[in-house]
């Protein structure tokens, strides 16, 4: 293997340099996805990558690929990739140090002089954040067939516009249909988003795969009446249900522990008045478990906690599973081959399992896939206050590089790669 190495202080300041585009007063980003600092930031990410002769294809969902040509252009690309889109208090690094040590890898190949077999590939995806635009993913769930394009298109935001018009608004609607674009394989880099290898003290995150999600929306509907006329057996108070259900959505998390966990976050109580027994509430559920068979399991136990509860309390109750997303297990060569670039490199790290969803959940559909974390300072992500060190984001930065030569020199016997 050739000795390459990152510039690592040339991909901080790039991480520096593009946090501009939609900086903070707390130092954190705002770059929600279609607005003017994502348009900016992509401007930026072009301009860098055609700085080095990579050719640029834009796709109908606005997925940016940045390709460098290797000697072997009838290869499908080795593809590196993430976000630069961020939450509306997000942090520097949440998906912009898998894009920018893509590009820095392309820089490091193209001082280098080194011309790889198959063509090599920075993608930079569209709403990963889905944030303005629900549900998370979306550029990369087109790409995989998770979605359609008429769903997307038609997404809309807070205030009613459009996805498709937004991404005309900022000229990033390309001609080429997203999905028609085959890819040998794609890697990702990106924070932890967690505390295990801080914890564990470990500076890589081999990811062997991501857990798998569910998302409900519950409604509970009681009685509305007076706080002071109404004894407490006559009740039909939906909040104390509510209250009830939560505590047994914990339990039921804890009772598949150490793995699964379980998060009421949202809940709207109505009328939501001091003197009125509250009517009706409304809450969320994200269920998770790297395990789809725990997951059902828990699916099921949700349903039952929910409906005792309610029937002990002479409530009614509604749950719907508004989003389901399979575990999934990312590909085994490819991990091996990550695995040996970090033992290479004599990084500590140890295998570990992606609590978040990734754009790398949904490619994984489509191209062998593997994903590698760095840790994050006390694992706090979506938040303005979100760190990692120079040094923690070099090293992934060259385990990408050493990675993705590795998988290229495979490339030229092909048989070997299974
Ligand atoms: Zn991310």
């Amino acid at each position: 293997m050739q000795n390459l190495e990152i510039d690592s202080k040339r991909l901080w300041d790039t991480i520096i340099e593009t946090a501009r585009f939609g900086i903070t007063v707390k130092d954190g980003i705002c770059r929600q996805t279609l607005t003017v600092a994502d348009r900016q930031v992509r401007d930026w990410f072009v301009n860098a990558c055609t700085d080095i002769g990579c050719a640029i294809t834009v796709d109908d969902m606005g997925n940016t690929f940045a390709c460098r040509e290797g000697k072997n252009n009838a290869l499908p690309p080795i593809a590196i990739g993430s976000h630069l889109d961020t939450q509306p208090s997000g942090g520097k690094f949440d998906g912009i140090v898998g894009v920018l040590s893509g590009l820095e890898v392309l820089r490091t190949l193209h001082d280098a002089g080194y011309i790889t077999n198959a063509p090599i590939e920075v993608i930079n995806w569209t709403n990963e954040e889905g944030s303005r635009f629900a549900p998370p993913m979306v550029g990369s769930g087109v790409f995989a067939g998770v979605f359609s394009h008429e769903f997307a298109f038609n997404l809309h935001d807070r205030e009613g516009k459009k996805f498709h018009e937004e991404l005309e608004c900022i000229g990033y609607k390309g001609k080429t249909k997203c999905g028609n674009h085959k890819l040998d394989s794609y890697i990702e880099l990106h924070i932890e988003q967690g505390p295990v290898l801080g914890v564990k003290n470990k500076l890589i995150g081999i990811v062997t795969g991501a857990q798998g999600m569910r998302w409900y929306e519950v409604t509970v509907t009681g009685y509305e009446s007076h706080a002071g006329c109404t004894p407490m057996q006559l009740r039909k108070d939906a909040m104390l249900g509510c209250a009830r259900m939560i505590e047994g959505i914990n339990q039921l998390a804890l009772n598949h522990a150490p793995l699964a966990v379980s998060t009421v976050g949202l809940v709207e109580v109505r009328p939501n008045s001091r003197n009125v027994i509250p009517g009706a509430v409304f809450f969320s559920v994200d269920l998770r478990h790297p395990d789809s068979t725990v997951l059902q399991q828990m699916d099921s136990e949700l349903v039952t906690v929910i409906t005792g509860i309610a029937a002990d309390l002479n409530l009614e109750v509604q749950c719907h599973n508004n989003w389901y997303s399979p575990s999934v297990a990312f590909d085994e060569h490819y991990i091996n081959v990550v695995r040996a670039a970090v033992e290479g490199l004599r990084i500590s790290h140890c295998d570990i399992i992606s609590g978040a969803g990734h754009d790398a959940v949904y490619v994984s559909r489509v191209a062998p896939t593997v994903m590698v974390f760095i840790p994050c300072e006390n694992g706090i992500s979506h938040n303005e206050q979100e760190k990692a060190e120079p040094d923690h984001v070099a090293a992934g930065a060259n385990v990408l590089l050493n990675t993705i030569i590795t998988r290229d020199k495979n490339r030229r016997y092909p048989n070997k790669i299974s």
